[in-house]
C-alpha cells in the first residue's frame, strides 16, 4: 500500500479494480469454487473485473437488492440493475451478486462477461469528482449465465460482497483518500509559503499556523490508521475493526482537511487554473460512500464494541502474503 499524492486518482482506478480482483481471485483456492477461465485472465492483467453490488435502490441496504438471479436448467437468468459500478464501461468481467432465493443466504455471485447477450451500459454520466475513474450503471435484462459462472456455491453471494468490501474496498480506499489528504497538505504548504499578507509568509499567521497544524495531526493519525490495519490484513491477523476504522479515519479526515485547506486558499482555492484544491476536495467526497459511508462504519464499529459482530471476515479468509526472504547487509 503506498498511496502517492501526486497520482491519488489513478490509485484510484487500480484500487477499485483491486477489490473487485481479488475476491474473484479469491476463489482460486478458497471453497468457493469456480473454473471461469477469466480468473486466470485477471491474474496475468489481461481482464478488467468488476463488483457489482449496488442498486439504485438498495445502496448500504445489500440485502434490499432486486436484482434476481432463476435457474434455468444449467444455466441462470439474470435481470436487474447495478448502479454506481466502478469501472462499469472499461471492465472485461462484471461480479455480480443478485437474489437466488429469500434472505442472507439467498445471493448468489456470477461471473458475467461484459459482451454477453442481455448486459446493456447505460450512457456514462459524468460524476463532480475523480475523473480518472468511471463509475456507472450496468443493467441485466434476462442474461442468460451458465451455472458454470456461479461464483461458489448457491447461497455465497453476502459473503463475495462483503469481503470484497470489507477486506479490500476499505483499506484500498482510505489508501486514495491518504494519498488525497497528502496531496492537500502539500498544495496548502507550498500556497502558504509563497503567498505574503501583512509583511510576512502565509504561514505565519497564527490561525493559519494552527490548521496547517490540524491538517498535520489529522494525516498523521489517517496514515497510523490505515498502515496499522493493512499491516494486520497482509499479516493474516483479524482486523475487521481496524479496516473499518482506517476507512472511516480517512475519508473524514482528508475532507475535513479539504475544507480546512480550502479556508486557508480562501478565495484562490476556488479557481481550477488557480489551485488544484477545489479538485481534491471534490475527489475526497468520492470516498465518502463505496464500501460503506462513515454512518455504516460506525454502526459497524458500534457492533464491535458491543460485541454483536459475526466472526471477522479477516478471519476467514486468512491469506498472509508470504514473507520475504531476510537481506543481509554488510559483509
Ligand atoms: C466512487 C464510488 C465507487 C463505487 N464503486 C462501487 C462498485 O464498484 N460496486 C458497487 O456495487 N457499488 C459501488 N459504489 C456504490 C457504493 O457502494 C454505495 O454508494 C454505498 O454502498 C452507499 O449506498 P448509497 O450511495 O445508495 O447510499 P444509501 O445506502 O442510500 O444511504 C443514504 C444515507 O443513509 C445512510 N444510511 C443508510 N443505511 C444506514 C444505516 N443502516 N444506519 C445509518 N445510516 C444509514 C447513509 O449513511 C447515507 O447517509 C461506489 C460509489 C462511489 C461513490
Amino acid at each position: 500500500m503506498t498511496p502517492s499524492s501526486a497520482t491519488a486518482m489513478s490509485t484510484a482506478v487500480v484500487n477499485a479494480s483491486q477489490s473487485s480482483t481479488r475476491p474473484v481471485r479469491r476463489t482460486c483456492y478458497e471453497p468457493l469454487a469456480s473454473t471461469h477461465p477469466g480468473r486466470q485472465g485477471i491474474a496475468a492483467g489481461a481482464c478488467l473485473p468488476t463488483i457489482a453490488v449496488t442498486e439504485p435502490g438498495s445502496g448500504s441496504h445489500v440485502l434490499g437488492m432486486t436484482t434476481t438471479a432463476v435457474r434455468d436448467g444449467d444455466d441462470y437468468l439474470i435481470t436487474g440493475t447495478k448502479t454506481f459500478v466502478g469501472n462499469s464501461h472499461i471492465g472485461d468481467l462484471h461480479g455480480v451478486v443478485a437474489r437466488t432465493g429469500p434472505g442472507s443466504r439467498g445471493l448468489s455471485a456470477f461471473l458475467i462477461e461484459a459482451d454477453r447477450p442481455g448486459v446493456h451500459l447505460t450512457p456514462h454520466q459524468p460524476a463532480m469528482g475523480l475523473h480518472g475513474f468511471s463509475f456507472g450503471e450496468i443493467v441485466f435484462d434476462n442474461c442468460r449465465v451458465p451455472a458454470a459462472n456461479r461464483l461458489g456455491a448457491d447461497g455465497d453471494g453476502l459473503d463475495v460482497a462483503y469481503s470484497s468490501s470489507i477486506l479490500y474496498g476499505r483499506p484500498n480506499l482510505a489508501a486514495v483518500a491518504l494519498g488525497l489528504h497528502q496531496a492537500i497538505l502539500d498544495t496548502t504548504i507550498a500556497y502558504t509559503a509563497s503567498q505574503h499578507r501583512y509583511g510576512d509568509p502565509l504561514a505565519h499567521l497564527p490561525v493559519v499556523t494552527q490548521r496547517l497544524g490540524a491538517i498535520q495531526s489529522r494525516l498523521m493519525t489517517a496514515r497510523l490508521a490505515v498502515y496499522h490495519a493493512a499491516h494486520l490484513l497482509d499479516t493474516g491477523q483479524p482486523c475487521d475493526a481496524e479496516l473499518i476504522n482506517a476507512k472511516l479515519i480517512n475519508a473524514e479526515y482528508a475532507i475535513d482537511s479539504a475544507r480546512t485547506a480550502m479556508e486557508i486558499h480562501a478565495a484562490h482555492g476556488l479557481h481550477p487554473q488557480q489551485s488544484s484544491l477545489e479538485r481534491y476536495l471534490r475527489d475526497a467526497l468520492h470516498i465518502f460512500a463505496p464500501a460503506g459511508t462513515s454512518d455504516i462504519q460506525l454502526l459497524r464499529l458500534a457492533e464491535h464494541a458491543l460485541g454483536t459482530t459475526a466472526p471477522p471476515w479477516s478471519a476467514r479468509f486468512k491469506t498472509p502474503v508470504p514473507r520475504r526472504a531476510a537481506v543481509s547487509v554488510g559483509r
